[in-house]
């Protein structure tokens, strides 16, 4: 059980944080929520957590795009044992036609962030004596795709960074690793099919099955459940032994 523990889960308004928050939470663990907005809806998801699971949990507005922000995301939570670096964003154009705002958005977001909230957590896990640092970087930390150039670049960043934070922690009772998922069906993957569903001229259905899963042999979506679930693990002392690695929740993809 995390019970005790506090877990700090960036752009967990929605999606794939959520569920994991959610896990988190089931575990034990106190939860702090976070995105770049600031509605009652927000923070109603950290009551209903808080409700539900029996554990403390609050929402905290910071964007992820603001180093300064990040950085006082872990301050103001004024715990953070286990670091859950998700918040991310995407776009998809050719290179030659990527907008420069789109690849610095990416770029903050989907990497930087989770340099500055590692900054910030890394003395707060020495001085607990305990500590994890879950990044969610992509199958694409991995592998490439065609027209994903600022997203591809960020995670595998991401997993760079994952190994370098597990060298320098090597020797401490903190871990640092990356989980890489497949396609989840979330708001953010959503958010592709219109323009996947134009380029490749086809419908939903089609795009999904022969373009989106096309990579996933399993030809089904992860769930964030199963996320959560690979995070509590690695949050479990069966884990404490894996450290600067990626776990891969693809369905196959990556074995191709
Ligand atoms: P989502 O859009 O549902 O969630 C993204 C979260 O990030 C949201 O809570 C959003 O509010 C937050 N966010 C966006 N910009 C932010 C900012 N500036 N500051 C703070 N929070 C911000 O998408 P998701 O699919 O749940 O994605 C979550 C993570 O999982 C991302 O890092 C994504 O790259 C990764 N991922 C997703 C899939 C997938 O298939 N859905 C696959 C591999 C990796």
């Amino acid at each position: 059980t995390l019970s005790g523990k506090c877990a700090v889960i960036t752009g967990s308004n929605s999606g794939i944080g959520l569920g994991v928050a959610r896990e988190m939470a089931r575990a034990g663990a106190d939860v702090v929520l976070n995105s770049f907005t600031d509605r009652d809806e927000d923070h109603a998801l950290a009551a209903e957590i808080a409700a539900e699971f029996g554990v403390e949990a609050r929402y905290i507005q910071a964007d992820m795009s603001d180093a300064e922000a990040c950085r006082a995301l872990i301050t103001t939570s004024g715990r953070c044992d286990i670091l859950i670096n998700n918040a991310g964003i995407q776009h998809v154009a050719p290179v030659d036609e990527f907008p420069v705002d789109k690849w610095n958005a990416i770029l903050a977001i989907n990497l930087s962030s989770a340099f500055h909230t590692a900054a910030a957590a890394l003395p707060m896990m020495r001085s607990a004596g305990w500590g994890r640092v879950i990044n969610i970087a992509s199958a694409h930390g991995l592998t490439a795709s065609p027209y994903k150039s600022a997203y591809v670049a960020a995670k595998h960043g991401v997993v760079g960074l994952t190994k370098t934070l597990a060298l320098e922690t090597a020797e401490e009772p903190i871990t640092a690793n990356a989980i890489c998922p497949g396609y989840v069906l979330t708001p953010l993957v959503e958010a592709q099919i219109p323009d996947t569903m134009e380029k490749y001229n086809m419908g939903r259905e089609e795009v999904i099955k022969k373009v989106m899963l096309e990579r996933q042999p399993s030809r089904e979506f992860a769930t964030v459940e199963q996320l959560g679930g690979t995070a509590v693990f690695l949050c479990s002392d069966a884990a404490a032994q894996m450290t600067g690695t990626t776990l891969s929740v693809d369905g196959g993809w990556t074995a191709l």
